[in-house]
């Protein structure tokens, strides 16, 4: 099916980011609930075909990890991306509504974006480039998806990088200029897990210093040791190396497939595992429906 503008009805406005504008929608034709993202951006129309044609590699991902694509269109200049619509928002959304996240959900949260990022890499050479809380979609069932990874060159150049908000999930060498590969997503895991484990962006307000601006907050993470959980804060140790591992410079630290070997993520494909993370969901759900979450 194609996408088309007015077969899209709004039912409400899930949030708005750096780049874009989410609502859940109601595409007409299919009765079949969506999410819709609209990205400003100012180029020429040439580059608007390519964007679309670029983002087609979507409709060939498939997995349990990322998230459904239904089609992409331009309206009036707007980048317009379909997607699967996941009922249980996003986990920066979830952590402010329930606190810290127990352990159980933290390696769930891990072997989903890792299997995700494993996915996206073997199957299509694509790199993330956005790994943070919230662009990890919980459903009500527990599972995790990754959505806003950089499959369109021109999209992503055509998107201001501008900096919002006091954090950000950047590796050093990648706030440096190197190179930059899968192991920087890797590095966006690691303080992405520290920030659900404590419910305090690392670099934030944990030290006795907060950063003054963008500008000092990257300084410190390219410069100062990086963020880590310890064992007297009530974490395993399998926890604390595992975000250790996560956190390494870059030519010491761990890729997503050895990774997923450590033993902080055992286990994760039992029955009692995912019971336990379904019944938290669950629990997460009936949260959000007692009172609305911003
Ligand atoms: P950001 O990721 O920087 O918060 P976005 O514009 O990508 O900004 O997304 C805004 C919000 O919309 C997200 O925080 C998330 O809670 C919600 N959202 C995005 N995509 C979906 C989706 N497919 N299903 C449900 N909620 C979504
Ligand atoms: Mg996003």
């Amino acid at each position: 099916i194609t996408m088309r503008v007015e077969d899209l009805v709004t039912l409400k406005k899930l949030g708005a980011g750096n780049s874009g504008t989410v609502s859940k929608v109601l595409h007409i034709p299919s009765k079949k609930i969506m999410a819709r993202k609209v990205i400003h951006i100012e180029t020429k129309e040439l580059i608007h075909s390519q964007i679309i044609r670029e983002l087609r590699i979507m409709h060939e991902c498939d997995s349990p990890f990322i998230i459904d694509f239904f089609g992409a269109f331009i309206d009036q200049g707007d980048v317009v991306i379909c997607m699967e619509y996941v009922d249980c928002s996003s986990l920066d959304k979830n952590l402010r509504m329930t606190g810290p996240f127990p352990e159980v959900i933290l390696k769930q949260v891990a072997w989903c974006v890792l299997s995700g990022l494993n996915y996206l890499y073997d199957h299509h050479r694509i790199i993330h480039r956005d790994v943070k809380p919230s662009n990890v979609l919980l459903d009500s069932k527990g599972g995790m998806k990754l959505c806003d990874f950089g499959v369109s060159r021109e999209l992503i150049n055509s998107i201001a990088d501008t900096f919002v908000g006091t954090s950000t999930y950047m590796s050093p060498e990648r706030i440096q200029g190197g190179v930059y590969s899968v192991k920087g997503d890797v590095w966006s895991l690691g303080l992405m897990l520290v920030e659900l484990a404590t419910g305090k962006f690392p670099f934030g307000d944990n030290s006795n210093r907060a950063p003054d601006s963008i500008l000092d907050l990257l300084q410190r993470i390219v410069n100062e040791h990086p963020p880590s959980l310890k064992p007297e804060d009530g974490f395993s140790a399998d926890l604390c190396d595992f975000v250790d591992m996560c956190l390494k410079r870059e030519k010491e630290r761990g890729d997503p497939h050895k990774l997923m070997l450590h033993p902080f993520l055992q286990g994760c494909e039992t029955p009692e595992f995912k019971s336990e993370v379904k019944r938290w969901a669950k629990n997460v759900r009936r949260a959000q429906k007692g009172k609305a979450i911003k």
